[in-house]
């Protein structure tokens, strides 16, 4: 018998409370006052290792709920992918770092990068090449300097239906990259087959490079496979100088992590960039 427990209860209804106010949230999206959402975009710098300049950020969503304040994504993404509100958060995403990397390449004359996480939801949406190309037809930015990003296991999960579309967003020039690489069950015979240009290693593989020598033979991998098949590699979760050292000698070309910079709010980011580039 299932025995119903006082904690799932209230488990029911922190989810029921939580779809309520993301509802609410998404509802103010459409009122277009910037001061007013709850929603927000962190950017976290994306460093050429190389050359030690940023090279791009990544968009990480913040939700500033009223009175649980900051909700983590960890928490309210698979919620919100339940629901599928994920398909209206992820819209105004990505029209919203578009906007913010069209300020930027402006503003320091650079060719900067965006990268977006795309959810396995957003994918399923029958018009989601559509909307991308509605995004890059309204702001103009190259789409080569927009990188969507789609997990491991995501793309992994559907081998029949995520092959046409991923080539159909190449035809519009725009960046792909999997995430947390190493995590899923890559089928290597399928790797070939996706026009994908970046690998993004998994911070746990990162994280523990230099403690374990089985962990570094890993990341190697990684690396090797990355560029036998003519992509880039990004490692995430960089905490310490040790790990840099490491990757560069890898050939790994970009970093994430906090040893750079924690993911940073639109002033931040943009005092950041004025520090490093100027103006
Ligand atoms: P992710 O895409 O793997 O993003 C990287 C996460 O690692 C971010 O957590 C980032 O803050 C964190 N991180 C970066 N550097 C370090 C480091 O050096 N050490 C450690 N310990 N952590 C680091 P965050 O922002 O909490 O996001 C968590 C996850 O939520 C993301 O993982 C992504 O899967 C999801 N997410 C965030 N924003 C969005 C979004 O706009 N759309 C979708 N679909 N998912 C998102
Ligand atoms: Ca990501
Ligand atoms: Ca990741
Ligand atoms: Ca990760």
């Amino acid at each position: 018998p299932v025995v119903f427990e006082p904690n799932m209860y209230t488990h029911a209804l922190y989810r029921l409370q939580l779809d309520r106010d993301l509802r609410r949230a998404i509802a103010l999206i459409a009122k277009s006052n910037n001061e007013a959402q709850e929603f927000e975009l962190y950017y976290q710098p994306i460093i050429c290792l190389k050359t030690s300049e940023i090279r791009g950020f990544e968009a990480l969503i913040r939700w500033n709920h009223p009175t649980r304040g900051l909700v983590s994504p960890a928490e309210f993404i698979p919620v919100a992918e339940e629901s599928r509100l994920i398909i209206a958060i992820g819209q105004w995403v990505l029209r919203t770092a578009c906007q913010q990397l069209r300020i930027w390449q402006r503003q320091f004359q650079r060719s900067l990068t965006m990268s977006v996480n795309l959810s396995g939801i957003q994918l399923e949406q029958a018009n989601l090449v559509a909307q991308i190309e509605g995004v890059l037809g309204e702001i103009w930015i190259a789409p080569n300097t927009l990188k969507l990003e789609i997990t491991e296991s995501t793309i992994m999960r559907n081998t029949e239906s995520v092959p046409t579309l991923l080539d159909q967003i190449k035809q519009n020039k725009v960046l792909l990259a999997i995430d947390d690489f190493g995590t899923g069950y890559s089928s290597l015979s399928y790797l070939h087959r996706f026009p994908i240009d970046t690998l993004k290693i998994d911070r746990s593989f990162v994280s523990r490079m230099s403690s374990d020598g089985e962990n570094l033979e890993i990341v190697r991998l990684i690396v090797t496979l990355a560029h036998t098949l003519g992509m880039d590699v990004t490692a995430e979760g960089v905490e310490n100088p040790e790990q840099i050292t490491l990757l560069k000698n890898l050939g790994c070309e970009y970093g994430q992590g906090y040893f750079f910079a924690k993911p940073l709010d639109k002033k931040a980011a943009t005092a950041l960039l004025e520090k490093k580039f100027g103006n």
